[in-house]
């Protein structure tokens, strides 16, 4: 008789002897520009904590007053017994902040991305996603039924001719993208992506989990970068990378949120956020607007580093955002070089294929890296 599950022992070796095993390691100590990581000080270029806020007394006081209030378990779904007045307080600041009907919370990015985007479509449907989309957008395509088909990445004329080609198969087309692409960071073209989902009469998507707090003005993201507020968008995001907490976001009409809220099952049959986590994520979205010197910092921290690495011999990806990639020729390359930052106290992770087409060092600013440390890097490099 055969063991069900020696299969597993056989895949881990493939994995192995592709060298694409992966592991966690352990931080000790609140975020921040400089971590404990292996019992070595080292200064963190791998956090999307990007204004900061995540080991912010601010946001520390905010959880333990709401657990003080509320408890440590919200005890329920939102729909049965779940629903605190601190959940709907902060899903009307998300909506004041993007100027949208409404909002909903969900207990990650990943699961608003899986929910949204399974409640939007079905099989008589199209989607059309970016190649380099999250992995959340990926699977909730799969999830969903519909016919999910990627376009190169960032290319309006490969979009449009799939369009051309089958939009008028479908009943529904969802257009999806991330609005910064979080393993190269270039930005995603969102007014010609709006222009082609009115002419074609598409839903488009965008996530904007590495924009939120980051990109325009009040930094509600890219959809204000680009002066696109007020759009027919479904609008997401995260609560857990510049917002220094944890959940996912959906913003949008107000039919979109009631739709959601009776067809999204990633939102219907899961725990409400915890009291800790909405109280710490509803701080975050109040100081990423009333501190702007964050973002501002943030801003100073990407032209400079972007500016000192020109001057180095080293290939820069294109990017607009705090995310930072120096291409790298192969995987052992990538790796060797990661290692080597490390023994001097720099952390900033290799990516590899089949994460990336190509290899890289990514690095990720934030506002609370200072002088030295972008001069540490620089000089390490
Ligand atoms: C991080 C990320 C998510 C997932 O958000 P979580 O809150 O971490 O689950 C979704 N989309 C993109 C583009 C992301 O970078």
């Amino acid at each position: 008789m055969s063991n069900p599950y020696s299969w597993l022992n056989k895949s881990l070796e493939t994995i192995h002897r592709a060298k694409w095993h992966r592991s966690v390691k352990t931080i000790a100590g609140t975020p921040g520009a400089v971590v404990e990581l292996a019992g070595q000080p080292v200064v963190n270029f791998a956090s999307n904590d990007y204004l900061g806020l995540a080991g912010d007394r601010q946001l520390i006081e905010a959880a333990i007053a709401a657990t003080e209030t509320y408890g440590t378990g919200s005890t329920g779904s939102r729909l049965l017994s779940g629903h605190k007045p601190l959940h709907r307080e902060l899903e009307a600041a998300i909506a004041v902040w993007k100027q949208t009907e409404d909002a909903l919370v969900f207990s990650s990015g990943y699961l608003a991305n899986l929910g949204t985007v399974s409640a939007l479509v079905g099989q008589r449907d199209l989607i059309l996603g970016d190649q380099y989309n999250h992995s959340s957008l990926k699977k909730g395509a799969i999830l969903s039924g519909a016919t999910a088909m990627d376009y190169l990445h960032n290319d309006l004329a490969d979009l449009r001719g799939k369009l051309i080609n089958h939009r008028s198969l479908y009943r529904r087309c969802l257009i999806t993208t991330d609005s910064i692409f979080s393993m190269d960071g270039d930005l995603c073209p969102l007014p010609e992506l709006l222009a082609i989902a009115k002419k074609f009469e598409c839903m488009l998507l965008v996530d904007e989990a590495h924009a939120t707090g980051v990109m325009g003005k009040t930094g509600a993201g890219c959809v204000e970068h680009f002066s696109c507020t007020g759009q027919a968008l479904v609008q997401i995001g995260t609560l857990s990378k510049a917002l220094g907490s944890l959940g996912g976001y959906v913003a949008g009409s107000a039919e979109l949120i009631d739709f959601l809220r009776n067809r999204a099952a990633t939102w219907i049959y899961t725990t409400a956020l915890s009291p800790a986590d909405t109280a710490a994520a509803l701080k975050g979205v109040a100081i990423a607007q009333q501190e702007p010197k964050r973002r501002r910092k943030l801003w100073h921290n990407i032209n400079y580093l972007k500016k000192q690495l020109s001057h180095l011999e080293l290939e820069l990806l294109p990017s607009a955002s705090p995310i930072l990639c120096l291409n790298l020729d192969s995987p052992e390359a990538a790796l060797n070089l990661a290692q080597k930052l490390l023994s001097s106290g720099i952390f900033a992770p290799a990516v590899r294929p089949p994460t990336v087409p190509t290899s890289r060092l990514r690095l990720s600013l934030m506002a609370t890296h200072e002088q030295q440390h972008l001069d540490k890097l620089l000089e390490s490099l």
